[in-house]
């Protein structure tokens, strides 16, 4: 009889679920907006964040600007969907990507993470336990703004990457130098200084010469280099889209 209720418990909930995503599509239908993961095409984007971004995140996947960025970057210029098999990392898979990057990736795609049950493995980036240059591609997106020695999980990353390999690393960009203490170990603290309960810094653009520094040659990349000007608002890829650090082993 329990296991009936928590049965019903658990179709009830589904189907709200769906009910309430199938009320939002329909809120948001339209042909303005278009998101380049999914193909799904929207009125607007739906707001995102505490302090709300209006037309940011999608209605279908749930992918953000950067996301929409990102996506489009892989596709038009990297070898990373072309049909040879390779072996690729996703540091902390984002849902909107993890699927897809799956089904084109196949085998040699591997997602990790450093707690257990989000990913295919378990890592502490700063100590990855892959061998050296075993690995064609590395994405790790606004994850180490988390990490306490983010140096030695670049270098980590480094590492990881076959002589010809290449990683793709966000982090959020919102000062001018970067700004740290490793003795604010206080959430709130921490979301005074650094922008949010569990980041460890908030990042400058000195971002690009710690890169450099952990021996990566890093290639920033904008949006109007994968956008036309007129598309940016349609694919969604405001300012809030940032910039991508392309990187490759010096
Ligand atoms: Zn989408």
């Amino acid at each position: 009889m329990r296991w009936v209720a928590s049965r019903v418990r658990t179709v009830a909930r589904r189907w709200a679920r769906r009910s309430h995503s199938l009320a939002r599509r329909a809120l948001y239908a339209g042909t303005r907006r278009q998101c380049p993961v999914c193909a799904h095409s929207a009125r607007r984007f739906l707001p995102y964040g505490i302090v709300a971004r209006d037309d940011a995140r999608c209605p279908a996947c749930g992918s953000l600007e950067r996301h929409r960025f990102v996506w489009l970057y892989l596709a038009q210029r990297t070898n990373l969907f072309d049909a040879r098999p390779k072996r690729v990392l996703h540091v902390a898979p984002e849902p909107c990507f993890a699927e897809r990057f799956a089904k084109r990736i196949g085998p040699g795609y591997i997602t990790a993470d450093l707690q257990p049950n989000l990913a295919a493995e378990s890592i502490d980036i700063e100590h990855i336990p892959h061998r050296d240059g075993s690995f064609d591609a590395v994405y790790c997106s606004h994850v180490l703004e988390h990490v306490p020695d983010d140096r030695r999980a670049m270098t980590e990353m480094r590492r990881v990457l076959k002589d010809d390999g290449w990683a793709l690393i966000l982090v959020p960009i919102t000062t001018d130098r970067t700004i740290e203490d490793p003795s604010i170990t206080d959430p709130m603290e921490r979301e005074r200084l650094f922008g949010q309960h569990d980041h460890v810094r908030r990042y400058g653009r000195d971002f690009v010469q710690r890169l450099e520094e952990a021996g990566l040659g890093v290639t920033v990349v904008t949006v109007s280099q994968v956008a036309r000007a007129d598309d940016v608002v349609r694919l969604g890829l405001t300012a809030a889209a940032g910039e991508l650090y392309y990187c490759q082993r010096r």
